[in-house]
Formats: structure tokens, C-alpha cells, sequence
């Protein structure tokens, strides 16, 4: 395949794209001057191939388009398939799983604690509007997983843990937007993602997968035995079980340790979301509106027009932010422009936030995570499972401070100035959190080794971009599910449980993902081994 790059201005970039056939684009902000760089399709002499020459189409067609996008995959009947698979978890991890296990004619069969999508999204409404949370069916557990809700951002393109471009396709195949094909940062928003997510377990039925919703595995020698076992290795399970659980579930995690699953604490990371006026990111990231960042010619005002363009070429501006205070990092984590905070624990008694945006991203916030790191030795004990304790511990402090307003559904929140100056905020800005915030002392009650570097760490945030603290800007508490605290021990040639034979733990819940794709290539890389037994 031939390709030609170009560095364009965002118009140009956006014209580009309307008359050519983009490979791949990624925006470039770090100069005043904002800069496209766009890599399309070619002929053989380098001439840009027309978009009307080669539509977005999957097409494997000898007669059909000259440049198809990608091979789509071919699912295999398995109603009758002798081989089966188990899987517990229908998030990323468990769905791609599965429909490699399709692929390869074997039978899945997904247990998922949750409801599927359209009830979940019932569930989901009445935790929005303080109507109670429904442990089983939340932001973090349903059909798709933490991933349904998600902001869906599909973001790492490494090679390292094998095909990213692939996870990227197979979304494109259930009907995710083509920009997902080509964008450094594809996105595809929490409105989008549950029509995907159906669509993938329309397709696992019709094949004859199975999916059990509303069934939680409370025992894996039990679920083992309900099925006929098909495959004579020499697993302790005779049916593989690929265990894609997510992070969430510390009730399995608790099993999984009943039951002797090898396991280990690891490093993770804990803090606060943000969230800024959109308007103001903007303004920040792409250089607009601040008289010395702007023109030669003195203009001093937001420039509206200027402004407008940008975001129409290009979208609301992100950022990723990353310092050093005292030995741990400080860092923006899963930042959502044009987007909403929202309520993502899955238990009574604790105050969990997360972000996400919807496909057009227009929200007038701004939201993101700034975590802390946190390395296994700086919480006390042996337990494997103490950094569990250690997040369930501030969630319920979290909810304890805004209970003490009368409000407990609601989030603890201070301004961001008054946060880092350590005073009190006497009103709230508007916020997106549709359970509402309440004024708190987050400065006074996170944990020192958290609270301080927080506020260091927004100092020097503020160096790079002046202008970012400030106290327009609120930070609710407490985002604490950024990543796993716990390592599921695997073989890392067999992916199997160390103790465990048979036991296949991936995703984010192993330990061994973060995020949508890299959890998504772990479930396959699981099923592979399976299909390779
Ligand atoms: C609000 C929000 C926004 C996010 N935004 C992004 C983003 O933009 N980009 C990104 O890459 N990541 C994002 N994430 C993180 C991403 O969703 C997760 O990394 C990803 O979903 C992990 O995939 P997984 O399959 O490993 O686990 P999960 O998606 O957590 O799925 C695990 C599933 O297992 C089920 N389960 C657990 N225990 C049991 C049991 N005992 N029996 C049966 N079923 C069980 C759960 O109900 C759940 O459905 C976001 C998360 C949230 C909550």
C-alpha cells in the first residue's frame, strides 16, 4: 500500500480528508501554530487516491474495492462446536474473547453479573438521577463491561502486546465511526458504544454462542461443573475458563482467594477528577485567546472566530499531563473534552468518579483524572488483596464526607485554587456530576501521600500551562478505579494461572490491561492459547 503524508493547517487537514482517503491523522498542538499530520492513501506515482475511489468499505473482494480497509473476520458456526470455552466478564476483555473464539469454532459461553445494555442503561438513569444504585448493573458492571459507559477512547496503538490495529477493526466491523481506523486518539463515545456492544452479542447468538446476564460466578469449580466437559488436557478445569472480571468485582477477587487463585498486590494510582470550562482547556491547548500566546498584531480577546474554526476542524482540545513529586508520579488520566463526570461505583457507602463524552464531545467541561502512583510498598501488609482494602477505605471516606452535607449520593468537591492553597471553597462552580457535588475539604481529609503531591503536582501543571489552576476549575472526589490494584498471576507463555491450570485471567481485572483495547487484545491473546491447545 502506498501512502503520501502532509502537515496541514486544520482546515486544510479537514478539507483533506473530505476528498481523500485518510490512513492516518493525529493533531499536533505543541506549537503556536497548530499543525495536522495526515498520512492518505496513494497510487503508484504518489498521487492521493480520491475518496470516491476507495469508500470506507470493508470489501475482500477480488472485484471490489482496490485498497480494502481491512480483512473482515469470519465467525464460525458453533451450535454444534465440541470445543467450548467458558468465560466470566462481558467487557472488552470477555466480548473479543469470545468472538475469537468464534473465529476458531469454538463455543463461548459468558456468564456476566449484569443486565444486558438497553436495562442497564434503565439502571444507569435512576444512579444519574439519585434514585439508588443497583450493585449488580452500574457504570461498572453490564454487558460491555466498564467499557459500555465508557468515554471510548481507544487509544494505545502499541505493537507491543500484539495487533491494536486489529481490536481498532474489529470495533469498525460492529460500527464504530472509520475515524477509529486512522486517528491517533480515536474516540467513540458512551453514545455509540452500547449500539457496538449489542451488535457483538447479537453476533456471538446467532453463531450459537451462549450469554447468561444477571449470573454471577460465585464459585469457580461450581460454574466448571455445570457445563459437559469437552477437552481432556490436563487442566484442573476440563472446560478452559477465561476470567476477564475487570477491576471492580472485589467480592470475586475475595472467591478467586477462597478458592487459592495465585494473586499479588501491584502498583496503581488513586486522586480526583477535574473538570475545567471546556472554553478554557481550549484556550490553553490550542494557544488561542491569551495576548502573548496569540498575535503579533496585539490581539488581545478570545478571538471567537478563530476559536470556532479550530474546534469545527478539529474538535475540544485534550491534554495529558504528567509531573514527578517525591518519588511518584502526578498525572491527567482518561481525559474527556466535552464531557460529564460521573457516578461509577458499583457498592452502597462509597463515592467513586470516572469521565465520559459522548461522540460529538460538546459538553461545555472539560474532565479528566489526576491520579497518584502508588507502589505496593507504601501500604502496609502482606494480603495481596490490602490495595483493594486501601481504595474501598477512601472511596468510603468519600462518601462519608459528602453524607455529613446530607447529601450522600452527591460528591465531595473543593474550587482548585482553594485546594492547593488549603482553604475552604465557600460556593461551587457548575459541574457536570448529575448527582450533584457539595463543598469539602479534600485538601484536609485525602491522604497526605496523595492530597500533597495532588497539590504540587497542579502547580507545576499551571508552569506549562499558565492558567490551568484555577478556581473556575472543581475537582471531585474520589477517582479511584483507574487500574487494577491486584495481579492475578499468569504464565507468560501459557497466559494460564500460575496454580491454576485451566484459568485464563486477562484484562484489567488480571492485572495485566488498562483500558478498552489493550483489554480487549488480552481477551483475544487468552482465546488464542485456548484455540492453539
Ligand atoms: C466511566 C468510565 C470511562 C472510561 N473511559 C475509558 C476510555 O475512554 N478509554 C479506555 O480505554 N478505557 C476507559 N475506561 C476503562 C475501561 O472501560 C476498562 O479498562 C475496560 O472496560 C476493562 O475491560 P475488561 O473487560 O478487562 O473489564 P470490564 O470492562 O470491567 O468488564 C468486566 C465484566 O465482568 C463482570 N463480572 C465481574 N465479576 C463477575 C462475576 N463474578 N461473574 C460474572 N460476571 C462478572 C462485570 O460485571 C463486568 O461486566 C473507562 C471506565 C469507566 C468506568
Amino acid at each position: 500500500m502506498n501512502t503520501r503524508q502532509f502537515i496541514l493547517s486544520p482546515k486544510e487537514a479537514y478539507e483533506a480528508a473530505q476528498k481523500w482517503r485518510v490512513v492516518k491523522r493525529s493533531v499536533d498542538a505543541r506549537q503556536r501554530e497548530l499543525k495536522v499530520h495526515l498520512t492518505v492513501l496513494a497510487d503508484d506515482e504518489g498521487k492521493p487516491i480520491p475518496i470516491h475511489n476507495s469508500q470506507f468499505t470493508i470489501n475482500n473482494s477480488p472485484d471490489g474495492d482496490r485498497f480494502p480497509l481491512y480483512t473482515p473476520p469470519v465467525y464460525k458456526d458453533v451450535h454444534e462446536a465440541e470445543r467450548k470455552a467458558i468465560i466470566i466478564g462481558c467487557g472488552p476483555a470477555g466480548l473479543f474473547a469470545a468472538l475469537t473464539l468464534l473465529e476458531h469454532g469454538i463455543k463461548p459461553i459468558i456468564y456476566e453479573r449484569g443486565k444486558e445494555v438497553s436495562e442497564r442503561k434503565k439502571d444507569i438513569a435512576l444512579l444519574n438521577r439519585n434514585e439508588g444504585l443497583n450493585p449488580e448493573s452500574n457504570y461498572c458492571f453490564g454487558e460491555g463491561g466498564a467499557g459500555t459507559f465508557s468515554d471510548g477512547k481507544l487509544f494505545s496503538r502499541s505493537k507491543k502486546r500484539g495487533n491494536m490495529q486489529r481490536v481498532m477493526e474489529i470495533f469498525h466491523y460492529f460500527g464504530a465511526p472509520d475515524t477509529v481506523l486512522y486517528e491517533a486518539h480515536a474516540h467513540i463515545g458512551s453514545d455509540k458504544l452500547p449500539g457496538i456492544i449489542k451488535r457483538m452479542r447479537e453476533c456471538i447468538i446467532e453463531h450459537g454462542g451462549e450469554i447468561h446476564f444477571e449470573t454471577c460466578v460465585t464459585s469457580l469449580k461450581e460454574v466448571e461443573s455445570r457445563k459437559t466437559a469437552t477437552l481432556k488436557d490436563k487442566s484442573q478445569f476440563q472446560t478452559p475458563i477465561i476470567l476477564a472480571i475487570g477491576h471492580s468485582a472485589h467480592d470475586t477477587y475475595q472467591m478467586l482467594a477462597a478458592e487459592g487463585v495465585a494473586m499479588e498486590t501491584k502498583g496503581f494510582a488513586m486522586g480526583v477528577r477535574i473538570e475545567h470550562p471546556q472554553e478554557l482547556i481550549n484556550r490553553l491547548m490550542y494557544h488561542l485567546g491569551k495576548p502573548h500566546l496569540t498575535s503579533p498584531q496585539g490581539r488581545s480577546t478570545p478571538l471567537e472566530g478563530e476559536m470556532e474554526g479550530v474546534i469545527k476542524y478539529i474538535g475540544n482540545a485534550s491534554y495529558s499531563l504528567v509531573t514527578q513529586v517525591d518519588g511518584r508520579g502526578v498525572y491527567s488520566f482518561c481525559m474527556c473534552p466535552g464531557g460529564h463526570i460521573v457516578p461509577a461505583g458499583s457498592a452502597e457507602g462509597m463515592c467513586v468518579v470516572n469521565g465520559m463524552s459522548a461522540s460529538h464531545r460538546n459538553s461545555p467541561y472539560a474532565n479528566s483524572g489526576m491520579v497518584v502512583q502508588i507502589n505496593p510498598e507504601d501500604i502496609a501488609g502482606n494480603d495481596p488483596l490490602k490495595g483493594l482494602e486501601f481504595q474501598e477505605a477512601l472511596e468510603r471516606l468519600a462518601y462519608e464526607q459528602s453524607a455529613i452535607s446530607h447529601q450522600p449520593s452527591a460528591a465531595p468537591a473543593q474550587r482548585m485554587k482553594d485546594f492547593v492553597e488549603g482553604r475552604a471553597s465557600k460556593d461551587l462552580p457548575k459541574c457536570s456530576y448529575l448527582p450533584g457535588i457539595v463543598p469539602s475539604r479534600l485538601d484536609q481529609w485525602l491522604p497526605a501521600g496523595i492530597g500533597k503531591r495532588l497539590q504540587q503536582g497542579f502547580r507545576d501543571f499551571d508552569k506549562k500551562y499558565p492558567g490551568f489552576l484555577t478556581n473556575d476549575a472543581v475537582i471531585v472526589g474520589v477517582e479511584s478505579r483507574s487500574s487494577s490494584p491486584v495481579r492475578i498471576i499468569r504464565d507468560p507463555e501459557t497466559l494460564q494461572s500460575i496454580n491454576t491450570p485451566g484459568l485464563y485471567p486477562c484484562g484489567e481485572g488480571a492485572g495485566y490491561a488498562g483500558g478498552i483495547t489493550s483489554s480487549a487484545l488480552d481477551g483475544i491473546n487468552a482465546a488464542l492459547k485456548i484455540v492453539q491447545q
